[in-house]
């Protein structure tokens, strides 16, 4: 028989995406599920995006595109990191991507050896380790704790440098936590990196806009200048404006580090999409109240998911600053027995156990490098939302 690639062996099927299809499953049977695994916004993309996009291709915009992204989209987005975060990115340190994953995909092929070793905060996106295995280097996990705010600290971030470290993953706010940074605290980041010179750092935005309470979003590039030179900020359509499916992220950087993702990118797409690319010029440039307006939804939505989820005994929360994650703690939980008798041993017991007995599609803590958790989407309606609480609630209500 013919076989598949070794690196295959390492990688696994996304635990959200996962959790998504067993609720796809249940729905399809006619149960009514409640869907808060999917990490994605639940409003439409903005019209004046579409609009763009129909207009390109009726204006026969629909040629191959530069295989570094459309100089009118790099522009937008130079603006848009002048603007939004204070930085200077000349269209040349900038490319363009099918998504956000495929910018840190690209960038970590571009750059890894195997054996290099990647610092990631746990908990992380599910993604991070997968991406570094597949370059064959090694993800190296550092704990944010729940009672640190699930932020990253300084010395624990310096115990876990070495000689091979490639790079520092950055992503606040988080996926899965919602864990935000201060400027003083990324700056107690930034001073461990100063330190390390050989050491790349990518920091993911792409949930910069997904921020509540006041909170002030920054990037370590902005908070320390002197790590301009080796930061890649990494960002996106995705969570901001809504556009999951038009899959367009991108990235800025040092001319050398980007003209290498640009080469990656050259060979494993032949650039992307100019219908997404035009529509995402629309966006950047365009009128940007519908991210403070979806943000306040987002900020009602958090606080009742936090004040339901704080009746129930069993489960500790942090609140989250920003993203549209909640992940609390199912310690109090575990040794306890279901209703139908599923002993939970794990958070993949108990989400596993939500989802078949109350039909609640959550994801266990597990899967993102930290236990026992469970994440909670709150990109739904308030509707979706209140009845969840109920049933996880009940759920918990039943383990004996
Ligand atoms: N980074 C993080 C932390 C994410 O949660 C996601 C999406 N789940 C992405 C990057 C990728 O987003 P996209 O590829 O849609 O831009």
């Amino acid at each position: 028989m013919p076989t598949l690639a070794d690196r295959l062996k390492n990688v696994s099927i996304s635990a959200s995406a996962a959790m998504t299809q067993r609720a796809r499953d249940l729905a399809s049977k006619g149960i009514n599920v409640v869907s808060l695994s999917s990490g994605e916004p639940d409003f439409p993309t903005p019209l004046h995006a579409i609009d763009a996009a129909h207009a390109a291709a009726l204006a026969g915009d629909t040629k191959y595109p530069p295989l570094d992204g459309t100089l009118a989209l790099r522009t937008a987005i130079a603006r848009k990191f002048k603007r939004e975060n204070g930085l200077d990115y000349d269209p040349s340190q900038i490319v363009v991507a099918g998504g956000g994953k495929q910018v840190i995909f690209n960038a970590i092929l571009a750059t890894c050896n195997p054996g290099d070793e990647v610092v990631i905060p746990a908990p992380g996106w599910i993604s991070y380790a997968d991406i570094v295995r597949f370059a064959g280097g090694v993800p190296v996990p550092v704990a944010c704790k729940q009672e640190n705010g699930f932020k990253l600290r300084a010395e624990d971030l310096e115990a876990v440098i070495t000689p091979r470290t490639k790079w520092l993953f950055l992503n606040f706010p988080n996926n899965p936590t919602g864990a935000a940074c201060s400027r003083a605290e990324m700056a107690a980041i930034a001073e461990v990196m100063l330190r390390h010179p050989d050491v790349w750092i990518m920091t993911d935005d792409i949930y910069e806009h997904l921020i509540y309470d006041d909170f002030e979003f920054c990037t370590i590039a902005e908070v320390e200048p002197r790590l301009y030179d080796r930061v890649l900020t990494v960002n996106g359509a995705s969570k901001a404006y809504a556009m999951t499916g038009w899959r367009l992220g991108f990235c800025g950087g040092p001319k050398d580090l980007i003209s290498a993702i640009s080469n990656v990118n050259g060979q494993n797409s032949g650039g992307t999409s100019t219908i997404t690319q035009a529509a995402a010029v629309a966006v950047l440039d365009g009128p940007q109240d519908l991210l403070k307006e979806r943000a306040a939804i987002y900020k009602q939505r958090r606080d009742f998911v936090l004040d339901k989820l704080a009746c129930i005994e069993g489960l500790t929360c942090h609140k989250p600053e920003g993203a549209f994650y909640i992940f609390p703690s199912i310690a109090g939980l575990i040794g306890k027995t279901s209703k139908s008798g599923r002993k939970i041993e794990t958070d993949a017991d108990f989400v596993m156990g939500l989802v078949d007995e109350q039909h609640v599609a959550t994801v266990q803590g597990g899967a993102y490098g930290m236990s026992p958790f469970f994440r909670i989407s709150y990109a739904t309606s308030m509707e979706k939302l209140a009845d969840g609480c109920a049933r996880i609630a009940q759920f918990c209500h039943d383990l004996k």
